[in-house]
């Protein structure tokens, strides 16, 4: 028979480790059959619809001719001044839209971008385990290393810069930071902001700092922005997300703001691969950080998940769990009962005895090993459903 040409992926295709989710999703397809009632406490993807305000804008931009052609290189200004403004009244944190704002599709596409526009052959980043699997790859495809920076329970999951070695350092391009912290829910202190600073300078490192949890935060307390630090923006760049804060991962809309250069270079770099964000997305971003309910809203979604983790936290503990109390995003970073292999073992366990859905902590990285983590994207019945039916499997 032929099979007409033979395709061969490039390497940097077949380096891709094996997606997370698949050996999970192909279990949950398994137990759907059977009839199994599957609750996700795996993708940290918001339950709750975008707000009506923020909706409402985007069904009027799209019927106006003006946003249905290419929208501008550069990003809309609309879009950039409103990240400005909610920098300056969030973090009192000086921004010029047009030299230190770049438009993205979605943070993670910026992510994934930045290493394409500062890393060589060889070159290396440091990038934290546990950690967002997207620093490591977008490093991989620009055919740069890694060195692994280790989230340890014991620094409160903050990477030790002083354990990095000199060499390596002075050879590193970018440094992956992400706080309030996906997977471990940790969040980070300015003064360790400042400390990633003052290493930056040392080691001419460019800082990328993600913050797509900021807003979802709990008991008063509020997480800087990197920006904050003296320094920061000669240091590097931070990505923001209106993915979880306005609940809108589907539209694909984020930001860069720091260090003009970098921003221009990202610009640039992304003006030749995409050609922009839909402009009627743009304008609704620019909404969803200007209209007055937006506070409101933020607060809403924030109670909501409180709520969420306090029951979490609550069952875990009675069940034996060392659980540490989030004071930010909407997850849950749990140690593996010691009487299980690892963290595929326990979370293969409990979707085959339980039908809920975990995240075995691997997934993040070497150190995400003994780890699970839990999203509280369900509703609160269905959350209590599952820590009940966990529960029940870990006491048989
Ligand atoms: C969800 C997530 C993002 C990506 O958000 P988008 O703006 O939807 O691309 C980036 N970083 C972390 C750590 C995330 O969890």
């Amino acid at each position: 028979m032929d099979m007409g040409i033979n395709i061969q992926p490039a390497d940097r295709i077949n380096k891709l480790p094996r997606y997370l989710f698949a050996e999970i999703d192909k279990k949950i397809r398994a137990a759907q059959d059977k009839g199994v009632d599957v609750i996700k406490l795996g993708i940290g993807d918001p339950d709750q619809p975008t707000p009506p305000y923020i909706v409402r804008r985007a069904a009027q931009e799209i019927e106006k001719p003006r946003c249905h052609n290419y929208p501008p290189d550069e990003g809309l200004t609309e879009f950039k001044e409103a990240v400005a403004f909610y920098y300056k009244e969030r973090h009192n944190v000086e921004l010029d839209p047009e030299r230190e704002v770049c438009v993205l599709l979605g943070s993670k596409e910026g992510i994934a971008h930045i290493s394409a526009c500062f890393v060589n052959n060889g070159d290396i980043n440091l990038v934290p385990d546990p950690g967002y699997p997207v620093y490591g790859i977008g490093t991989m495809f620009a055919g740069g290393e890694i060195h692994r920076m280790p989230l340890l329970a014991g620094n409160n999951y903050l990477p030790e810069l002083q354990a990095i070695p000199p060499a390596v350092a002075d050879k590193a391009k970018l440094m992956f930071l992400n706080y309030p912290n996906n997977p471990t829910g940790a969040e980070a202190p300015l003064a360790f902001f400042n400390e990633a600073v003052e290493f930056a300078k040392k080691h001419n490192i460019i800082v990328c700092h993600d913050q797509a949890y900021s807003e979802i935060n709990y008991d008063g307390y509020l997480p800087p922005s990197f920006l904050e630090v003296k320094g920061a923006k000669e240091a590097g760049i931070e990505f923001g997300s209106l993915s979880k804060t306005f609940n809108m991962t589907g539209w694909r809309i984020g930001y860069a703001v720091g260090r003009a250069e970098v921003v221009e270079v990202l610009s640039r770099y992304k003006t030749n691969i995409d050609s922009g964000t839909f402009k009627a997305i743009q304008y609704t971003g620019a909404e969803a950080f200007t209209h007055p309910d937006k506070e409101m809203f933020r607060q809403e979604m924030s109670a909501m998940y409180r709520e969420r983790r306090d029951l979490a936290v609550s069952a875990l503990s009675q069940m034996g769990f060392q659980v540490r109390v989030p004071k930010a995003t909407f997850y849950i970073w749990v140690p593996v009962p010691a009487r299980f292999a690892g963290s595929m073992e326990f979370v293969s366990y409990v979707l085959e005895e339980t039908g809920v859905v975990l995240t075995p902590g691997r997934g993040f990285g070497e150190y995400g090993e003994g780890y699970f983590r839990i999203a509280l994207t369900v509703e609160t019945k269905r959350l209590r459903e599952a820590m009940a039916r966990l529960r029940k499997a870990l006491s048989a």
